[in-house]
């Protein structure tokens, strides 16, 4: 049973629902499907390495569970999108740790910056009105991204 609470999750509350999330493993007979073979070294290595370039992050890291609330989970990936992925990878933030710092340190007008590909991208939080509407003012010329962080409020990706 413990076991069971710490790899499986209840119904409704694993990441996987949400259609963002991929367990890997390497390919070889008797796969174990609930906590996969993938290491360190070799092809999975390789695939860490260009994980974050694609918009993926290890979700679950070692010595990161008092943070996430999940065991260490190697075979984990989610999809947070470019360039937040290579922030999380760069900084060694969790995803928590991540909207934590963007709540704190880029709210409104003060954006994270982040210059990738030739371009300048700006993160920042912008907290939900309690009335369930939230303006968000957006720059016409510039590709942005909005996207809710499932607790309080949003995370706007600005593309200049
Ligand atoms: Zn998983």
């Amino acid at each position: 049973m413990a076991f069971t609470k710490k790899y499986v999750a209840l119904p409704g509350c694993s990441e996987h629902h949400t259609g963002l999330a991929i367990d890997l493993a390497v390919n070889k007979p008797d796969i174990d499907f609930i906590r996969p073979e993938f290491p360190y070294n070799g092809i999975c290595h390789k695939f860490r390495e260009k994980a974050s370039k694609f918009g993926f992050v290890e979700r679950y890291p070692e010595g990161k569970e008092s943070v996430t609330g999940i065991a260490w989970e190697p075979w984990h990936f989610r999809y947070v999108g470019f360039p937040h992925s290579a922030i999380m990878r760069q900084e060694e933030m969790t995803l928590e740790e991540y909207h934590l710092f963007l709540k704190e340190d880029a709210s409104g007008t003060n954006p994270f910056v982040y210059h990738a590909n030739g371009r300048r991208i700006e993160m920042s939080f912008q907290k939900a009105d309690k009335n369930g509407l939230t303006k968000i003012d957006v720059d016409d010329e510039a590709l942005c991204v909005v996207s809710g962080n499932n607790t309080d409020g949003f995370i706007i990706t600005v593309w200049r």
